[in-house]
Order: C-alpha cells, then sequence, then structure tokens
C-alpha cells in the first residue's frame, strides 16, 4: 500500500473490510498528529462517524453503514488537538446530525470540559433537529452545510438526492431561525439537467442569503451517474486528475461548457465579491501597520 502511495500508482484499487469498531483505531500519535495539524491555520479535518443512509446517484460515499467512534473517543482526540493546535475544526463526517444523541453527547461533553470550539459540520435536509441544532450552536457551531445540489424537482428526484425542493426550503428557514449560519452546497451540470433545470438552481441560490457553494457535477466511476451518464450527456475528461470541483467533466444533453460556467459564477458571485473585500481590506490594514 505504501509503494502505492509513494509510487502514485493510480490504477489500483485498494479493497479492504471494513472495521466496525472505530475505537480500534489508535488516536495518531503526536508525531503524526503533526504532520496533519502542524502549522495550519486552516480548518483542521476531524472525522467522528463514516458512512450515509443516503444513495445519491453522484456520490463516490459507498459505505451505507453508519460507524460511529465513540464520544469518550471523540473527546480526547479533540482534546488532543485543540490543546497543541488550534481550535477551528471541521467535522467531515456526512451528516454529523445523522445521530442526533451521539451529536448531542459530544457537544455537551465540550460544553462540560469548557473546551473552547470553533467548529463546523455537514447537516442534512431531513435530518433537522432545533435542540440538537441550539446545542451545537452553544458549543461553537459557527456554520452549518447541506448539500442541495439543485433548486429543481425533477434533478433532485433523478439524482435521488432524498428530499424535495420543499423539505429544502424548510429546513433552511427553521435553521435561519436558529440563528445559525448556513453554507448551502449546489451542483451545475448533473445527469439529466437542460438550461431550465440548471437556472433553477441558480434561481434558488440566489433567492437565499446564505454562504453558498456551487461546484459542477463529476461523473466518478463507479456512481450510478456514471452509470447513466452517456444517456443523458457526454463525459468530456477521462483524466481523472481533472475529476475536481473546477473542471467540467461532463455536458448534459443540450448545455454547453461556457452556459455551465456563467450558472456557477453567478452562483459564486457573491462569495468572489466577499473575498475580494475581505483580500482588499487585508491589504489596507497591512498598509497601515
Ligand atoms: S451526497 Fe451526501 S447525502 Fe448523498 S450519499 Fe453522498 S454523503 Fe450521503
Amino acid at each position: 500500500m505504501l509503494q502505492i502511495c509513494l509510487e502514485g500508482i493510480k490504477d489500483r484499487l485498494i479493497q479492504g473490510e471494513s472495521l466496525d469498531n472505530l475505537d480500534r483505531i489508535p488516536i495518531e500519535s503526536e508525531d503524526l498528529l503533526d504532520v496533519l495539524y502542524k502549522g495550519r491555520q486552516a480548518r483542521l479535518h476531524v472525522l467522528g462517524a463514516r458512512g450515509c443512509p443516503f444513495s445519491c446517484a453522484f456520490c463516490a460515499e459507498h459505505s451505507r453503514k453508519i460507524r460511529l467512534h465513540s464520544v469518550e473517543y471523540l473527546f480526547e482526540k479533540l482534546k488532543l488537538i485543540v490543546r497543541k493546535y488550534h481550535n477551528l475544526i471541521f467535522f467531515s463526517d456526512d451528516i454529523f446530525t445523522l445521530n442526533k444523541q451521539w451529536a448531542y453527547d459530544l457537544c455537551e461533553s465540550i460544553l462540560r470540559a469548557k473546551l473552547k470550539l470553533r467548529f463546523f459540520a455537514n447537516g442534512h435536509i431531513r435530518y433537522f433537529d432545533r435542540n440538537l441544532l441550539i446545542q451545537m450552536k452553544k458549543t461553537g457551531l459557527e456554520r452549518l452545510c447541506y448539500g442541495i445540489e439543485s433548486g429543481n424537482q425533477e434533478i433532485l428526484k433523478l439524482i435521488r438526492k432524498g428530499f424535495t425542493v420543499e423539505e429544502a426550503e424548510e429546513t433552511i428557514a427553521r435553521t435561519r431561525e436558529t440563528g445559525i449560519e448556513m453554507n448551502l452546497l449546489y451542483m451545475v451540470g448533473n445527469m439529466g439537467e437542460t438550461q431550465q433545470t440548471i437556472q433553477d438552481t441558480v434561481d434558488f441560490a440566489l433567492s437565499h442569503n446564505t454562504q453558498k457553494w456551487c461546484s459542477y457535477a463529476i461523473p466518478f466511476p463507479g456512481t450510478e451517474f456514471r452509470r447513466q451518464a452517456v444517456l443523458y450527456g457526454k463525459i468530456v475528461s477521462h483524466d481523472y486528475d481533472l475529476y475536481t470541483n473546477d473542471h467540467i467533466n461532463y455536458l448534459p444533453h443540450g448545455v454547453s461548457a461556457e452556459f455551465l460556467e456563467n450558472a456557477r459564477n453567478k452562483i459564486l458571485f457573491e462569495l468572489y465579491q466577499r473575498y475580494s473585500v475581505r483580500q482588499r481590506l487585508s491589504r489596507q490594514l497591512k498598509r497601515l501597520f
């Protein structure tokens, strides 16, 4: 495996049995944690659970089996990270709010120990719980991410997102009531898209005054999207180094790359604006001091 990593061999799959008891994975030793976290100013990624019960057509997450670290394990790891590095954490779990009791208890441990955290986490439109969100906010939640993907009902159904546009609207409104900031994530150029469905996503995104991000849909091998890709459009790149959110690798029938790019830019425009204002401010501050 090391040889594959070191020599960059990309044409082999590494497979193994999944581990049911995640706590059997030892917490990384301090020198390994240094490699992961030392000197990083950005958010430090921590994984509390693995697996997702949904089957979104584009998603490369294949494990439906949910496995969680115990609250005690995770709390120990957080203590170590926060004390040694810094306290800005991103819980990279597919859905942090999936197991309410677990998430609530983890927050409770952090609060009880007065561990000062600032964190980001992924939620899910179908897993909204007001009490849990309030608890997360008290614990230091700065922003909750929701993968909305599309503002068009037919596309949400085709990509098997597991919720409706109406449900997305409702959860966004209810989350807003808690005062928690959101980051809404979109995707353009999925299978089955037309110019109109993409426009619906742009309209949906712009109708919500939140932080947002938009990716180009990627036909990852092994996904339902990939299996159906040619039925609905054309894979325009087979170079897996380009399979990132910023590259157009797939074009649905009747949609040009230019149209996709414009749609994405409209969604990201606000983000660019905020970023350039921040850049300008920081340049001005540097000049002053
Ligand atoms: S996109 Fe998110 S909700 Fe859908 S299967 Fe993947 S991890 Fe689960």
